[in-house]
């Protein structure tokens, strides 16, 4: 029954028919939360995501693919997240050759692993809403000056003193 429903998922049949590397690496935490983009320098033998370097078609059974001497360290775009792991995907990772999908997985640490390097900030993408602004070690509220308060206060006694007033006079 499950070989069946698996038979005619055609997402299940694309991910077994495309050649897909997986390169495994880690990134401070701050990349995570702030977003960076990377680059990323890529291993002469790609292991194979499909099936984690066990052999399958993909792959045609060696479980890696082997890259190119003359290959490019990959550009990594990584969004903002509250998460310490995630996959991030890069088409064509040595242009037209195999595999045409590279599957980076990302996870946070102290320090980048090697050959990972931060090329800038990402700013495209949204901050996702963090479930716990602390944890995320981000700010909860944003930045205001400190008068802001003052005024807000001052606002609000002179609407409850002039409520309290139209009050004693009705
Ligand atoms: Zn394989």
């Amino acid at each position: 029954m499950s070989e069946d429903l698996r038979l005619v998922d055609p997402e299940a049949l694309d991910r077994k028919r495309t050649p897909r590397g997986r390169v495994s690496i880690i990134v401070p935490q701050r990349w995570l939360r702030e977003g960076a983009r990377l680059e990323v320098d890529l291993p002469a033998r790609l292991k194979c995501d499909a099936c984690d370097g066990g052999g399958c078609d993909a792959c045609e059974r060696s479980g890696a693919f082997k890259l190119p001497d003359d290959r490019r360290p990959v550009a990594v775009t990584l969004p903002r997240v509250t998460d310490d792991f995630l996959a991030v995907r890069v088409q064509h990772p040595v242009g037209d050759r195999e595999p045409s999908l590279l599957v980076v997985r990302v996870a946070a640490g102290e320090e980048p692993s090697p050959g990972v390097r931060w090329l800038g900030e990402n700013h495209d993408v949204a901050p996702t809403v963090p479930d716990d602004p602390a944890r995320a070690g981000m700010p909860a509220l944003p930045q205001v000056p400190p008068w802001v308060s003052w005024v807000v206060t001052i606002a609000l006694a002179a609407l409850l003193g002039m409520l309290a007033g139209r009050c004693g006079i009705g």
